[in-house]
């Protein structure tokens, strides 16, 4: 039990992550898809790339971000590479993970920039052909291959439980998928797979289309993410609204549970699945282990942040953190920066 509630509080975690499923977050630096391409869209040096970034975004993030990192260097941690699997979380090593989406693109660039820099190893999931948004801005993500492929390194951020969803019944269009958990459709229809579920289990023909859908659409976007990315050993689950809308409607009918499979990416993706399709993992779940603090650390609460480190740290232990490249392009990290490194400055 202790395992279930530690794993479904950090798979809501991220799929309550405002970052995550609000469409924009108002304090954060405003870029829409149109407004990235017309910056980076025709550039394609790697110098050109990040200075228009950091044009728009400022120093703001290149300064947190070097003391970020100066601070953990100097509490004995290494950063460690994703794709050397399995992740190590027994030992002072930090995973950088970045969950990169159309609105993440900037932010994005210049931390692939300081990751060069720096020389040390972060994760790149990239959303990659989630809906038509994410597939018409491909050639933006793959301007991210421009840096040294030791430092900046990429894995495949998905959703294959709605993408298939927005790609068949919304034209590929993700507001379909938003509006259909907004109006209560995604209720009704999840309600119609519990009775589906209690009458016949798993192999009730709704549930099995929900499966099979889902399971070719996550060939076909990794097989597309492969071509373009090469061999990535990582797989990461991206919160959507309905994901959002069947955690809320689990929270009050627990018999809704065994649905988790087919509605949260994270529950999708389980290892066995992953391992079929080339992935040696997925990188939001990890198990309990007995060493104080959280595996991976989340963008939120942030006046909770410096204790989930103290008391990882507490215990040499390793972990993942997941970021947004669009929440360092804004002020979010600054109370955490403040005071994790106040002693050193
Ligand atoms: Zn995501």
């Amino acid at each position: 039990m202790r395992l279930l509630s530690r794993v479904g509080h950090l798979a809501n975690s991220l799929l309550r992550n405002p970052f995550e499923v609000a469409s924009g977050g108002s304090e954060r630096l405003s870029t829409s898809a149109a407004a990235t391409r017309d910056l980076l869209g025709a550039r394609t040096a790697k110098r050109d790339l990040v200075d228009a970034a950091r044009s728009r975004i400022g120093r703001h993030l290149e300064r947190r971000f070097r003391r970020y990192v100066a601070w953990l260097q100097g509490q004995g941690y290494a950063f460690a590479s994703c794709e050397e699997w399995p992740l190590r979380l027994d030992t002072r090593r930090a995973y950088l993970r970045y969950d990169v989406h159309v609105r993440d693109l900037l932010g994005a660039f210049v931390l692939a920039q300081l990751h060069e820099e720096l020389q040390i190893p972060g994760s790149f999931q990239i959303c990659w052909e989630h809906s038509r948004a994410e597939a018409e801005a491909s050639d933006l993500f793959l301007k991210l291959q421009a840096f040294d492929s030791r430092f900046v390194q990429f894995g495949f951020h998905c959703s294959p439980e709605s993408s298939w969803i927005i790609w068949e019944r919304h034209k590929g269009r993700s507001e379909g998928l938003e509006k259909f958990a907004a109006s209560g459709a995604a209720c009704a229809m999840i309600g119609d797979w519990l009775s589906a579920f209690e009458h016949q289990g798993h192999d009730a023909p709704l549930l099995v289309n929900a499966r099979e859908r889902a399971e070719e659409q996550l060939a076909h976007a990794a097989r597309s993410f492969r071509r373009h990315f090469g061999p990535a050993k990582t797989i990461s689950g991206h919160g959507t609204p309905l994901g959002a809308a069947y955690l809320d409607a689990v929270e009050a009918e627990p018999r809704l549970a065994p649905l988790g499979r087919y509605l949260h990416a994270v529950e999708f993706l389980t290892p066995e699945r992953v391992q079929r399709h080339g992935f040696a993992g997925e990188i939001t779940r990890f198990d309990e282990d007995a060493l104080p603090g959280p595996p991976i650390m989340f963008e939120n609460p942030i006046s909770e942040m410096a204790q989930a480190y103290r008391q990882r740290l507490s215990g040499s232990a390793g972990f993942v953190v997941l970021f947004h490249p669009a929440t360092w392009t804004s002020d979010h990290f600054q109370p955490f920066i403040e005071a994790v490194t106040a002693r050193d400055s």
